[in-house]
């Protein structure tokens, strides 16, 4: 990785500014659809967040740089669509887990093979269970719509879930599902090798993570899995239940892509 702090700034700048152009569609998704709020304009010139983005870049890198190194990681010549097609063929017929039979689909994930940020949510509902896709419903409509206030459509990042199964009415997951179901995922983000992973909501964070932490503290910092950097935020139904978060879950999400493009920027 290049550490040219005068590209580094550049970059950053770029997409602040770039958050600055959009800002409109950017916010769009904070409308209190309840109440018919009207989106505020923003006030000219530097939003103070984006001094917060430079210094949770600056301060995230060097941690990212002090990663063990992967060496299994991105093997060369690997075609990643070709291998999350064959690990697709193999997830579809799974008995892991009683889920199995109650489920109408697997949901085994979808978006690019090439993706450079993967979110994980926590398992198929109603509507993903009928289509076989991940967030397809209303609270996939907003991360839709979250990731697009980035600059990301859907296909191109990779979007799945810690349970590939609806649990039934949408209960929690279990230990022992979640315990059955991770190696998908594992192979899933071994196959990807994503610049960065993003959790959405509670379970996600602290079963990828591997901690009860709360989900606040867990925003709160970069935390790793495999050496890819990972950061956690409200999962999109909740920000549907309460909307005041999501001006958290607008800076979460600036932090990361501020992150994942400044990366892109120092491996190219
Ligand atoms: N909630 C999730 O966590 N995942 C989905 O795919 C849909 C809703």
């Amino acid at each position: 990785m290049s550490s040219d702090p005068n590209n580094r700034q550049k970059i950053l700048d770029d997409f602040l500014t770039w958050v600055r152009q959009n800002e409109t569609a950017g916010m769009e998704w904070f409308l209190d659809e309840e109440s018919g709020a009207a989106v505020q304009p923003q006030p000219a010139g530097e939003d103070p967040f984006d001094e917060i983005c430079r210094q949770f870049v600056a301060q995230t890198l060097p941690l990212i740089e002090n990663q063990p190194a992967r060496p299994d990681a991105d093997p060369a010549g690997l075609d990643k669509a070709a291998a999350l097609a064959t690990l697709r063929n193999e997830v579809l017929p799974c008995t892991a887990c009683a889920l199995h039979q109650s489920r109408k689909s697997v949901v085994f994930g979808s978006g690019s093979a090439n993706a450079e940020v993967v979110f994980v949510g926590e398992a198929p509902g109603r509507d993903e269970d009928i289509q076989g896709e991940p967030f397809v419903g209303r609270s996939g409509q907003l991360l839709t719509k979250i990731l697009e206030a980035i600059g990301y459509g859907r296909d191109e990042v990779f979007i799945c879930n810690i349970l590939k199964c609806r649990p039934p009415n949408n209960r929690d997951p279990q230990p022992a599902e979640v315990t059955a179901c991770e190696p998908h995922l594992k192979q899933q983000l071994a196959i990807l090798n994503p610049r960065a992973i993003c959790c959405l909501g509670r379970v996600a964070a602290q079963t990828l993570l591997g901690t009860d932490a709360s989900l606040k503290r867990l925003r709160e910092t970069v935390h790793f899995y495999e050496g890819i950097p990972v950061m956690a935020t409200y999962h999109p139904a909740a920000l549907l239940r309460n909307p005041s978060w999501k001006r958290e879950t607008w800076n979460d999400v600036r932090k990361l892509k501020a992150l994942v493009d400044t990366l892109n920027a120092e491996e190219n």
